[in-house]
């Protein structure tokens, strides 16, 4: 070993065994060693099992300058799916960037929920409002081939990212530019419409913590209480909704008896919550 190594810049490292990149990613995440590893699959484009076959080669000088940039990002507080461009959802790979929300595990119960609303209906038509990155559309869409789905978005932005989902995964659905009901003014009635609104009220410090910082705002709060779009949503649906057609919108905790009256007070006849993977009411319907 050469007394000057300190100062000799290194020209090569090994991916897997490197320990200075464990220790800046162990503060943030729960699973550094998976992290790193995303983050040099990133880089090299490779698979998991490359890395693990070649945990002792040497790489080149401008592809550990290529890592530490991604790994500074996330040493910020970058979410790791807007570094890697990915995120998994309902068993589908969707691209994703900050201009979407990252689509969480969550959210599978509404889609789930969705599936089972329209099981016995034959080519249903499904409205999607405010689709983000088209998880939710999409993956109905997959799971329902004969099934026509809309799905909207107040932004252009975000249209252009669903799109490509769409393309990519051959989900079929139709994309609307506009503000909730007024993206589907003049379209004929849904079977199903189903939201994940932005519901988390402005002042609620979530919104100040951890990959959500990154997120858009505006698809993760109404600017007020929480409950506004959730309400545009519910008191709108009346014209869009085919006689014993469903509403499903995910919302936050505790907001399941707000969404359960608004419905009730819209005429909604059976109206009912469901929880999530951690056993809390996040999804209510009618
Ligand atoms: N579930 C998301 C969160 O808690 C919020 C999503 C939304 O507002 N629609 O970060």
């Amino acid at each position: 070993m050469s007394l000057s190594g300190e100062q000799a810049a290194p020209q090569t490292a090994t991916p897997a065994d490197s320990p200075r990149t464990l220790r800046a990613l162990q503060p943030l995440s729960p699973l550094p060693r998976l992290e790193r590893d995303m983050l040099w699959m990133q880089v090299l484009g490779v698979g998991r099992s490359w890395l693990i076959a070649h945990d002792t080669d040497e790489l080149p000088l401008d592809k550990i300058q290529a890592y530490q940039a991604l790994e500074a990002r996330r040493v910020a507080g970058e979410p790791m799916a807007y570094i890697v461009g990915v995120r998994e959802f309902m068993g589908h790979e969707f691209l994703v960037s900050p201009s979407v929300l990252i689509p969480r595990p969550d959210t599978e119960t509404l889609v789930e929920r969705a599936l089972e609303r329209v099981q016995n209906i034959p080519s249903p038509r499904i409205l999607d409002m405010g689709c983000g990155s088209g998880a939710i559309a999409v993956s109905l869409a997959l799971a329902r081939p004969d099934a026509h789905v809309v799905a909207s978005d107040i932004s252009t932005l975000v249209l252009a990212q669903a799109g490509l989902n769409a393309q990519r995964l051959c989900g079929k659905v139709e994309f609307c530019l506009g503000s909730w009901y007024d993206a589907v003014a003049g379209q004929e009635p849904f079977d199903l419409i189903v939201s994940n609104p932005p519901y988390i009220a402005v002042d609620d410090e979530h919104l100040g913590q951890g990959d959500v910082r990154f997120e858009p705002r505006q698809a993760l709060t109404d600017g007020s209480d929480g409950l506004t779009d959730l309400r545009t949503i519910v008191q709108g649906a009346g014209p869009y909704l085919r006689p014993g057609a469903s509403l499903l919108m995910e919302h936050g905790w505790g907001q399941a008896d707000h969404v359960q009256n608004m419905l009730r007070q819209a005429g909604f006849k059976q109206v009912i919550s469901y929880e999530d993977l951690a056993g809390i009411r996040r999804v209510t319907g009618g």
